[in-house]
């Protein structure tokens, strides 16, 4: 308690007043670069600092003049859902020699700017440290060159600066191989070994085969190997139909995902935080997400290790990835006698489910399992829809929203005999269930009927599988992501719709039951004003000083309003009741509407983050599975009864862990459906602060520096 004091304290205590921060975006665009910029400004006048725009990257610092521009908090207003960089970004080869630097301190030592946010590759990075290196000598040159005077140099001795990861999705689905990204070079031999792969799967009745070639990939004689290449070796030696995709800047244009802004704006305050707690003797660092946990590293090493630091930040989760895919591309018959495995989907459906079958499906069967696939859930279960499901008819389930298995809500508490006969029935020895809080509870009760029903003692997982991510045990579920994607899309257009007209408040409702996620992160992603949950009790009195920020906010020029309610935020203060309340009070000011979203929020493809994270914790389950059948084979039969082998597989901050469901039952709120602590609470207050509110933040959680090499993620299990 008393250190949870002293982190708060610590939090309101920090400022950065008399300091001044500058902001710049350099080398390549990224998705999600505005949204960092926008944290930082905001972040930055928040704690009482003044935030500098530095125009066209190094270029404009190089320069001066109106490329240093100073930030306020209307400025980056609607900037949020812009894809590129809106403060520009040039490659700029002056800042390369001594003569550019030295112009690039003078001109942060005539405005007083001794932090420097840069958002960008590792070539900018490289820039930003030997700038920092060099600093005190630039300093020195420019008191002898009488450019600046003794007092400048003092007042501006120390040059803090801070990276940041301007992420571009790394992650391929569906993908068949992957060519110079791994075993580059790869090996003599490599076109065969293509060929004959692909007419496999072309003997597998499957039509579609996506390759991708990374730029710069080569052979084992360094020698290119290029898309056309490898479209002329499909031609010519399997005649299939063959089309070159360049991604390109495709890669990087668009609107930012909910992920990638949600991602940019936690970093952007982690950015500042870093700044104001640097020293000089503190390194440099980057900020970056490892799992779903901030943390910072030093600058220098990420510029030394690699030669892309954003194949750095993401190389780990990269080749694991990779060696997925890989899994899941080679089709390999097995012929020892196999274990029966059952999937099935439990609760409402959300995106990627498909995505998680699918490579359930296909890792089991490689694995040498047979797999079974249970239609309509529990219900289905005991009804004995049940079949097996063969490598070929999941091709094309990952991009598929919905469950093309059927889901529903039946839970097996009533149906226990039934369910236990059909597994004899079925000679069913492992169990892997898909879905939301239901899929939860069905795996709990199941294994509470361990003691009655001796069939239930096989090893049994469940995946977190809901838009809502209201499942104990992760930080995340599938199916969020893509739900995220779908309420942030429809905010921006729905912002979009009012353009050019007068004033207005949108009040927007989210589902999530109790559970306020969507409405929550949801608002942070799409820059709301205001989010009413479940989790923050509110009244009246919060209501009225709500209704009184927006107006404030109106008559700064900004003309729009967000407000998310999550549907059970409140039973009297209901959408209908809050949208009179705000029409009401903002006569005159504002007027009001409002947009009850429903199912849209299930979304439709799931993106691409949710193929990735279904395909890829499928995977990881059924390799567990494999094992515990393993330990738990005795004479002759399947027998598991322990707590381990009835677990949840989820995302904790940087591992994904194994948690047998029956200990996470201590930690939920059965009768709100949610986790009893929801990490995401504590982003809560990151919503508020780049709304203007006054909060207080915790940061005993922000990222703490850490050497390189601890990036990757301790495998739990
Ligand atoms: P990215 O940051 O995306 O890797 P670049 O490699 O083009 O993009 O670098 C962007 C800018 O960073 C360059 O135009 C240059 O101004 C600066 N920069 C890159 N490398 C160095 C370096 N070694 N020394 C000084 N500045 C550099």
């Amino acid at each position: 308690m008393a250190k949870q004091q002293d982190t708060k304290k610590l939090f309101e205590n920090l400022s950065g007043a008399g300091k001044s921060i500058g902001v710049l975006t350099s080398g390549g665009d990224a998705q999600g670069m505005n949204a960092a910029v926008r944290a930082v400004v905001r972040m930055g006048i928040y704690v009482g600092a003044k935030v500098y725009f530095i125009h066209e990257g190094y270029q404009g610092m190089v320069d001066g003049g109106d490329n240093i521009e100073e930030a306020s908090w209307e400025s980056v207003s609607s900037m949020l859902q812009v894809g590129g960089t809106v403060i520009g970004s040039a490659r700029c080869k002056e800042f390369r020699s001594h003569e550019g630097r030295l112009k690039a301190a003078h001109q942060l030592i005539l405005r007083g700017i001794t932090n420097l946010c840069v958002i960008g590759g590792d070539g900018s990075l490289t820039g930003a440290n030997l700038f920092r290196e060099e600093w005190s000598g630039l300093l020195e040159e420019l008191v002898q060159q009488g450019l600046i005077d003794e007092e400048a140099a003092q007042n501006n001795s120390e040059l803090h600066i801070v990276g940041m990861v301007g992420s571009i999705d790394n992650d391929f689905c569906g993908t068949d191989m992957t060519i110079g990204t791994d075993s580059m070079p790869p090996e003599d031999g490599w076109e065969e070994h293509m060929c004959q792969k692909l007419s496999e799967n072309r003997a597998d009745k499957k039509r579609l085969n996506i390759i991708i070639v990374a730029e710069g990939a080569i052979d084992c004689h360094n020698k290119p190997i290029t898309t056309n290449h490898i479209k002329e070796l499909v031609v010519s030696c399997l005649g299939f139909d063959t089309r070159v995709t360049i991604l390109g800047h495709v890669q990087r244009g668009g609107t930012p995902s909910a992920f990638d802004r949600i991602l940019a704006s936690r970093m952007g305050v982690e950015a500042v935080l870093a700044l104001l707690e640097a020293s000089d003797s503190t390194p440099a660092c980057v900020v970056s997400l490892c799992g779903n946990q901030a943390v910072r590293l030093p600058l220098m090493e990420c510029v030394q290790m690699v030669s892309a630091y954003v194949s750095l930040i993401f190389c780990r989760s990269f080749e694991n990835n990779l060696n997925t895919y890989k899994l899941l591309s080679y089709h390999k018959a097995d012929s020892e006698l196999p274990n029966v495995m059952a999937v099935l989907n439990v609760g409402a459906p959300a995106a990627g489910m498909n995505a998680a079958v699918r490579s359930a499906v296909r890792v089991g069967i490689k694995e040498g399992h047979k797999m079974f696939a249970v239609n309509d859930g529990i219900e289905g279960f005991y009804k004995g829809q049940i079949k097996e499901i063969k490598w070929g008819d999941v091709a094309g389930w990952t991009g598929q929203g919905g469950s093309i298995l059927g889901t529903k809500r039946t839970l097996p508490a009533k149906h226990l005999d039934k369910i236990a006969e059909q597994i004899r029935i079925h000679n069913i020895n492992a169990l892997l269930v898909i879905g939301g809080f239901e899929a939860f509870e069905c795996l709990l009760q199941l294994y509470e009927a361990r003691t009655s029903h001796e069939d239930f003692c096989i090893p049994m997982c469940v995946l977190p599988a809901t838009i809502s991510n209201n499942v104990p045990g992760t930080d995340l579920s599938i199916g969020a992501d893509t739900s995220l994607n779908a309420i942030v899309e429809t905010c921006d257009r729905i912002k979009q719709s009012a353009s050019g007209t007068k004033r207005r408040v949108f009040i927007i409702e989210t589902m999530g039951g109790y559970c306020g996620y969507l409405a929550s992160v949801g608002g942070l992603a799409a820059g709301a004003d205001t989010v009413y949950i479940y989790e923050e009790p509110f009244g009246i009195r919060d209501l009225q000083s709500n209704v009184e920020h927006l107006t404030e906010k109106m008559k700064t020029g900004i003309q729009r309003g967000l407000v998310l309610r999550n549907e059970n935020s409140n039973e009297n203060f209901t959408t209908d009741f809050i949208y009179q309340l705000y029409s009401e009070e903002g006569k005159g000011v504002f007027d009001c509407r409002k947009n009850v979203l429903g199912h849209m929020q299930q979304g439709g493809a799931p993106s691409p983050f949710d193929r990735n994270f279904g395909t890829k914790i499928a995977a990881k389950a059924i390799q567990w599975i494999s094992r515990k059948l393993k330990e738990s084979y005795k004479d002759g039969k399947v027998f598991a009864n322990t707590e381990d082998t009835a677990c949840l597989l989820g995302m904790r901050r940087r591992t994904m862990a194994f948690q047998p469901v029956v200990q996470l039952k201590d930690e939920t709120d059965f009768a709100h459906r949610i986790p009893k602590e929801q990490w995401w609470l504590k982003l809560h207050p990151l919503m508020k602060i780049l709304a203007k509110y006054k909060t207080s933040y915790d940061v005993s959680d922000s990222g703490q520096l850490e050497p390189v090499t601890r990036v990757r993620p301790k495998k739990a299990d």
